[in-house]
């Protein structure tokens, strides 16, 4: 079809801003056959027995109807599970990714600035560009730290409409100082997004501090503690913020069989808990191993993945652990020269036999150079 795609390519430049036609899709490799520790998913799902019981439940789901537009069964667990306290507003997006854009759609747009330090979560900058926003980086220090200094200038400078705070960050498994984030708190114009997708594996958490800082934004998601394929986050705040946050979310945002089964799940909330619990344990074996490795650099996290840079080239390490069956990320294809993801990887946390594996392939990778 060469005429209709020229036909197209020149609809596009005309219509599509040159940002979006800059930018790359979003990719996930393929993951067939290999032990699959690149994207912070749990390894587990429920006992064989609870796994029936959750079946059978959805077996009784009336699909033919929308779902409760609002989730309201379900936000009532959550809010026992998580201690979400009554007064703090709670809106459900479809995974956590949804809701970001959504506070994008809200306060971003042309002449907006949506800020973050780097290196960070990517979907802040991917969605600032769909939005028309401008986003800011902020580098962090070299132990990935805030730098405090710097951050508090950028917001000064740019007024930001929105800052991104994961907490712990993605890719580097760290939590910031939290009065460096009190100080963003109270310097930001807009709002402050505290993205807490890996809660479950730290335990720290902002928000009690809704009542005392109209302006933050606290996100869960479901994804890391075993219903990533579900789909289903959470955005917590000030309710006067959620109301308007609710007239940007699609009507039936959360589908049927996800509210129906995050329920069946927080009913079992305990095992989640402990498979977290697992996870945490087996990460400090990970870190520990990783250690007595020479050629990698290992940093501690409050995650369920570690960051690390390999001395050796980068792309043949990350092959040569795909050709001996471990998949995890290869953050190096996106960095600089000089950047702080120079030579960079991330791993996620397995069950204990694919971690063995992990270290495995790793000794072996590391022999082979
Ligand atoms: N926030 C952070 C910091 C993340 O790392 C991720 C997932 N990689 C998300 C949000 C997205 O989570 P969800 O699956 O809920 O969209």
């Amino acid at each position: 079809m060469p005429d209709s795609n020229n036909n197209a390519k020149a609809a596009i430049d005309k219509w599509v801003t040159a940002e979006v036609r800059a930018m790359q899709a979003y990719r996930v490799p393929s993951s067939t056959g290999l032990i699959k520790l690149d994207a912070m998913e749990s390894p587990y799902q429920l006992p064989a027995q609870l796994q029936r019981e959750w079946l059978a439940r959805l077996g009784e789901v009336a699909v033919n109807r929308y779902p409760d537009p609002d989730g309201a069964e379900l936000k009532v667990l959550f809010r026992s599970c998580f201690s979400i306290p009554d007064e703090c507003g709670l809106m459900l997006g479809n995974g956590s990714d949804e809701l970001i854009q959504i506070i994008a759609m809200l306060v971003g747009g042309t002449d907006r600035v949506l800020l973050a330090p780097t290196p960070t979560f990517s979907m802040y900058k991917l969605i600032a560009v769909t939005t028309a926003s401008e986003f800011v980086g902020v580098p962090l220090r070299n132990d990935f730290s805030l730098d405090r200094d710097a951050l508090l200038d950028a917001i000064a400078r740019h007024k930001p409409a929105c800052v991104f705070l994961a907490y712990p960050n993605n890719p580097t498994g760290n939590c910031f100082d939290s009065t460096t984030i009190k100080q963003v708190l109270n310097n930001a114009p807009g709002l402050v997004v505290l993205d807490e997708a890996y809660f479950a594996f730290c335990q720290k958490s902002f928000v009690n501090e809704i009542a005392t800082y109209p302006n933050l934004i606290v996100l869960r998601t479901m994804s890391k503690s075993g219903l990533a394929g579900l789909r289903l986050g959470m955005m917590i705040g000030n309710p006067e913020w959620t109301e308007q946050m609710e007239k940007l979310r699609l009507p039936y945002n959360s589908n049927i069989l996800s509210q129906a089964s995050a329920q069946f799940y927080l009913q079992h909330h305990d095992i989640l808990q402990r498979q977290a619990e697992q996870i945490r344990a087996d990460r400090n074996w990970v870190f520990q191993e990783m250690s007595r490795i020479s050629g990698i650099e290992t940093f501690p996290s409050e995650a369920n993945f570690l960051f690390f840079r390999v001395q050796q080239n980068p792309d043949k390490f990350f092959e040569s652990l795909r050709e001996k069956g471990v998949l995890i990320k290869n953050l190096h294809q996106q960095s600089l020269p000089e950047n702080p993801l120079k030579n960079a990887m991330r791993v996620t946390i397995g069950t204990p036999d694919e971690n063995r594996e992990f270290i495995a392939a790793l000794k072996s990778s590391m022999a082979d150079d």
